[in-house]
């Protein structure tokens, strides 16, 4: 469904730009109900996320829409009754916690322990999505992924700790997350604890305040058989939370319990992090993880597009993995990108969209109005401006016309009304129409192609 895929489009490049704990919080189970009248419908789970959607983030998802090619002039945010079991339980944790009060947003250990047993709680933290099958190993990430798998077999006994850096984007998260999931569908009892270094912060800082003491938290975190922190940069400056961790460490690695860290640099190289950490942490084995080759990330591309049931041709895949090369996140968000542009226009992915996708996406002053598109693309094939705004027919004012609207779209993401306004058209059908057609001509016709990048180049010169 062409709403669904464009939302898919939208929440890849949101997850880029803000937290996890955000994106989690409040975007994850949104969708776009419809898009009619330049009106977008989000459906949300609850009241809160709504409140959040719309005081905080709304202009993000404007403007994301906007990239995604629909220009909306509202955007309401519905809370929508046909939702998973899975967003219903999310909306039963999100008003559990605003109930206790923004210093109370995360239950207590002990909270945690009792809400639907042991096994349960422990389990906490840990996505599904995130397994060794839909994981594409290649030069780059294959170190890090044998010593996932090796732990996994064994857990506790080698590789103990891991510690797994490298930059954004490049898969540590899915690869630590995976170890959780495979260990618990081996050992449905096995007490699996995920946790991103803010969630550990956090929950310790509650615990202080609230409960005035940690016992709970502490023996939480030192119960579990095996210990995923995420992130561990962000202990860097925090003394009172280096000092428990390093108790919780302690007691685990005595316990032959398996201890698995991320970050986004060497344990040497973060900051401020007390020496007694900083040699733990390289006890065991530590990896440095890359972004994946090209050959790896053309693999997890025809991977992740056969995933919706999509073939991408090879020179498709290599056009995006050449672009989209610095991580793995920006990749899919290239991918979904494309495949909403698609879906959206009835069109196969070819390698002519990718281009004009890329193209369009290119960073663009934003001084440019639409007058003086019109006015230059009217210049630029010689023409008065009375003629492109006026009635006349001829092909030789019909294709410079056409191209304006084309650029108005690609360029300043009008709307169809507001293209067609812009060009003195009553009906904004023929904006659709004229920008279908130039969009189709782009992908064969080498003439069309000039004007246009000629066009552009001149636009920003
Ligand atoms: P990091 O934690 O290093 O910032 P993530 O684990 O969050 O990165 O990965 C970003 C996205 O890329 C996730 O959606 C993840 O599933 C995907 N991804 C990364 N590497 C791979 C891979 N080798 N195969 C399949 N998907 C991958
Ligand atoms: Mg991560």
């Amino acid at each position: 469904m062409q709403e669904s895929t464009l939302w898919q489009a939208v929440l890849g490049e949101i997850e880029l730009s803000v937290s996890r704990g955000n994106f989690v919080t409040w975007f994850k189970n949104t969708q776009l109900i419809r898009y009619k009248d330049e009106v977008a419908v989000v459906g949300v789970a609850n009241i809160f996320v709504k409140n959040q959607l719309e005081n905080k983030f709304n202009s993000l998802v404007i403007e994301t829409l906007t990239k995604n090619g629909i220009t909306p002039s509202r955007v309401e945010y519905k809370i929508h009754t046909g939702i998973s079991p899975q967003i219903k339980r999310l909306e039963s944790d999100v008003l559990r916690n605003q109930a206790v009060g923004p210093s109370q947003t995360r239950q207590s250990p002990r909270q945690r322990a009792t809400i639907g047993g042991v096994t349960h709680s422990y389990r906490q933290g840990l996505n599904d999505r995130y397994s060794f099958e839909n994981f594409v190993v290649g030069a780059g990430n294959e170190l890090a992924y044998a010593a996932c798998q090796a732990i996994c077999q064994k857990p506790g006994s080698k590789y103990n700790p891991l510690f797994i850096y490298g930059g954004v984007g490049i898969g540590k998260t899915h690869l630590i997350q995976a170890v959780g999931n495979a260990i618990l569908a081996a050992k449905p009892n096995a007490r699996i604890v995920y946790a991103s270094t803010e969630q550990f912060v956090q929950e310790f800082v509650d615990s202080l305040r609230i409960k005035k003491n940690t016992s709970d938290f502490a023996s939480f975190y030192r119960g579990s058989d095996v210990l995923i922190v995420d992130d561990v940069q962000f202990l860097a400056g925090k003394e009172r939370v280096q000092d428990e961790f390093f108790h919780t460490f302690n007691t685990l690695y005595q316990a032959n319990k398996q201890i698995i860290m991320s970050s986004d640099k060497p344990p040497k190289d973060i900051p401020t992090l007390e020496e007694r950490l900083r040699s733990r942490f390289a006890w065991g084995m530590t990896i440095d993880m890359q972004t994946p080759d090209f050959e790896t990330r053309c693999a997890i591309l025809q991977s992740k597009a056969g995933g919706q049931g999509i073939n991408l041709n090879q020179a498709v895949t290599e056009a995006l993995a050449t672009r989209a090369s610095s991580n793995i996140r920006e990749l899919e968000g290239a991918l979904n990108q494309l495949l909403a542009w698609c879906e959206m226009r009835g069109v196969e992915p070819d390698i002519a969209v990718v281009s004009a996708m890329f193209e369009s996406d290119k960073a663009r002053p934003k001084h440019i109005s639409a007058r003086q598109i019109i006015e230059r693309t009217a210049r630029h094939f010689h023409i008065s401006m009375e003629d492109i705004l006026g009635p006349k027919r001829d092909k030789d004012i019909v294709v410079p016309r056409q191209i304006a609207m084309y650029m108005l779209r690609s360029e300043l993401h009008l709307s169809y009304p507001k293209i067609a306004h812009e060009l003195g058209r009553k009906d904004h059908t023929t904006a659709i129409h004229s920008i279908d057609k130039i969009e189709k001509e782009l992908g064969y016709d080498g003439s069309i192609k000039q004007y246009v990048s000629e066009l552009k180049e001149r636009l920003y010169a």
